[in-house]
């Protein structure tokens, strides 16, 4: 069972040979898969806290103690997808569907920009309701009204062709989770024509195009296992992703997984702090999803090595529609009004909030984006 061993005592030398393959990773060592399953399967409970020190240090190195906010625009909850974790899944008929009006994604922008933001994230559904050339000028209308604001977009599996529109249209950030990197997983969480292949091949094409470009998976979806992680980390060191990320599986009553159980928050802490460790470099956001598994859910993200969070700026009454899982924290820190909040969380964090790009160090050095 995944991480079983959490609940064991520390009796065996094989979780310091866990903490051995650790120290190897934090000093630029590539694991192979199966040290990547040992691992998983021998990391100890009480290795956790050293792990995320680790983690820290880190990501103090890299990029100091900023956290990076972003602008959270949820643009359309309407997709043709049928993912059986999803909330907003094709078959799911209990869901009112809306999408947004050109004007209303205006307004929503111009706000977040005089508040000071400088990244802005368009997540949605997998749709067509947004005619492709009519979007691409939208967007290259905003990247050109506001030239040091960089728009992040999350919509799903898309050609490479309409991918390098997006770019072209001055788009510089896609988020595209793969959720599982084992193809004998992802196929038990996904209908047939979804496969891991494709998904794949986009973040292929997103980081060939010159995307910063975002992967990641959840954490206690159904039927995993730590041979399933293994692979997931596997994944991380090959492809190297700007930003990473990683969330618990949350249920939802009206999808096929309605009464599978919840991710754990120790497992998901522990897959943020290895990800820093593998990927160094990378915007590690703690997610939403963490948020509403537990009331400290973001600040202990935020001691594992995260260094983003998102700021929902859709209105209230629309966020109750943009359910992805069941408890989602619709109204509270993670929403425009309380950016206050959250800074009592980035201070006990020892972190400073930071509205700036914050773009991933590669870009940064070779000033492919002007700040
Ligand atoms: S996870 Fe994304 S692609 Fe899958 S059903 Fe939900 S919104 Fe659609």
């Amino acid at each position: 069972m995944l991480f079983a061993h959490f609940d064991d005592p520390v009796t065996h030398p094989s979780h310091q040979e866990a903490w051995q393959l650790v120290e190897r990773i934090n000093q630029g060592d590539k694991l192979t898969y199966e040290e990547f399953r040992f691992l998983i399967a021998h990391l100890h409970a009480s290795q956790l806290p050293h792990l995320q020190a680790l983690a820290v240090q880190k990501r103090k190195a890299v990029y100091g103690d900023q956290l990076f906010i972003r602008g959270l625009m949820e643009i359309s909850n309407i997709c043709h997808q049928d993912c059986y974790y999803c909330g907003i899944r094709a078959s799911n008929r209990q869901v009112a569907r809306y999408a947004y009006r050109y004007e209303e994604l205006s307004a929503m922008i111009n706000r977040a920009y005089d508040k000071g933001y400088r990244t802005i994230v368009m997540q949605g559904g997998e749709n067509e309701h947004f005619e492709h050339r009519q979007f691409c000028t939208f967007l290259r209308n905003i990247t050109q009204q506001y030239p040091n604001l960089i728009i992040t977009l999350s919509l799903g599996q898309k050609s490479k062709e309409s991918y390098q529109d997006y770019y072209d249209a001055g788009a510089r950030r896609y988020l595209l989770r793969h959720e599982s990197a084992d193809a004998t997983h992802y196929a038990k969480l996904h209908p047939p024509k979804q496969t891991l292949a494709s998904r794949m091949e986009c973040l292929t094409n997103l980081k060939a195009i010159g995307f910063q470009t975002g992967a990641g998976f959840m954490v206690g979806s159904p039927y995993q296992t730590s041979a399933n992680l293994a692979h997931d980390l596997l994944f991380l060191q090959d492809f190297q992703p700007h930003m990473v990320g990683i969330g618990p599986y949350m249920h939802h009553p009206d999808t096929p997984f309605h009464d599978a159980s919840d991710g754990r928050l120790e497992h998901v802490l522990a897959c943020y702090a290895l990800a820093r460790l593998i990927v160094p470099q990378a915007l590690l956001p703690s997610t939403t999803a963490t948020s509403s598994l537990h009331p400290q859910g973001r600040l202990r993200a935020l001691q594992s090595g995260c260094n983003v969070i998102m700021i929902n700026l859709s209105p209230e009454e629309q966020r109750t529609q943009y359910s992805l899982y069941h408890n989602k924290t619709y109204k509270g820190d993670e929403s425009d009004e309380y950016l206050s909040l959250i800074a009592d969380d980035v201070a006990k964090a020892g972190m400073e909030i930071c509205m700036q790009q914050g773009n991933h160090s590669a870009y940064i050095e070779s000033k492919i984006i002007k700040e």
